[in-house]
């Protein structure tokens, strides 16, 4: 495995739509393997690592809703689809080597455990990688609230958010070539300026944590030890 890296523990935040891969709905193997073989490496080197997977891949509240489904059971459908993604990711770091549990913020004994604090510290203690499912089991919340309020619980020296884009920009880089990508951002300007990288109640978690929250794109393989040693595209978002 390769050099110990600057990170005693992190929280990695995969949204659904990053196992999409190339598809339009739903997981595309090959993604969950590459996240799960960067996890590992990223294991291998000693930094402890828990994961909050979202599932807009599969289903989003918020857009049952505008179809006409109540919101809050819109919403816990959408928790449940993160359960599915995190099955999918247990399974590939399993393959990997990597040692795993599966917490779910709404009981689901016979599948995973209950979440419980004190009891995810000791696993992330013992080396394993703990995936952390059903949001915050609360409907109205975005996996981004849970992966702040998960990595602000597990005492995170900081947040990963990988995505499908290399950091945060002042425009989208999709559609204007110009675009810049911000390399350093404060959690007033994320929130004054409305960017788009995470709902305002995470980056208001983060910030009352002085957890910082690092933006990058999960896409690339190998990324997420690249950006934890500095290197590569990112955006940096800390006061
Ligand atoms: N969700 C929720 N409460 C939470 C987290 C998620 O109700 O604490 C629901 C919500 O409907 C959301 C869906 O689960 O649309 C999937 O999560 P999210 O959209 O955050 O996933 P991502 O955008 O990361 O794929």
């Amino acid at each position: 495995s390769g050099k110990p890296l600057p990170y005693k523990r992190v929280l990695l935040k995969v949204s659904g739509e990053a196992l999409m891969g190339d598809g339009a709905f739903g997981i595309t193997p090959k993604v969950v393997e590459q996240v799960a073989a960067d996890v590992a490496d990223v294991a291998a080197r000693g930094t402890e690592v828990c994961l909050v997977v979202g599932g807009g891949n599969i289903f989003r509240g918020v857009a049952a809703a505008a179809k006409g489904m109540d919101r809050a059971q819109g919403d816990y459908a959408g928790m449940l689809a993160t359960v599915i993604n995190a099955l999918m990711l247990q399974n590939a770091l399993e393959r990997e080597g990597v040692e795993t549990r599966v917490m779910t913020a709404i009981d689901m004994a016979e599948i995973a455990e209950p979440y419980i604090r004190r009891r995810a510290v000791r696993h992330m203690e013992k080396g394993r990688v703990v995936i952390f499912a059903a949001g915050t089991g609360n409907p109205f919340f975005t996996t981004d609230t849970a992966a702040a309020l998960r990595a602000n619980e597990m005492d995170c020296d900081a947040l990963f958010k990988g995505t499908q884009v290399d950091g945060v920009y002042d425009s989208d880089p999709r559609t204007n070539p110009a675009a810049h990508r911000y390399s350093q951002l404060g959690y007033s300007e994320v929130l004054a300026r409305n960017l788009k990288v995470m709902d305002a109640a995470a980056i208001s978690l983060a910030r009352e944590n002085d957890l910082p929250i690092i933006v990058f794109d999960i896409r690339a393989p190998g990324s997420f030890g690249a950006v934890m040693a500095g290197q590569g595209a990112y955006t940096r978002i800390s006061d």
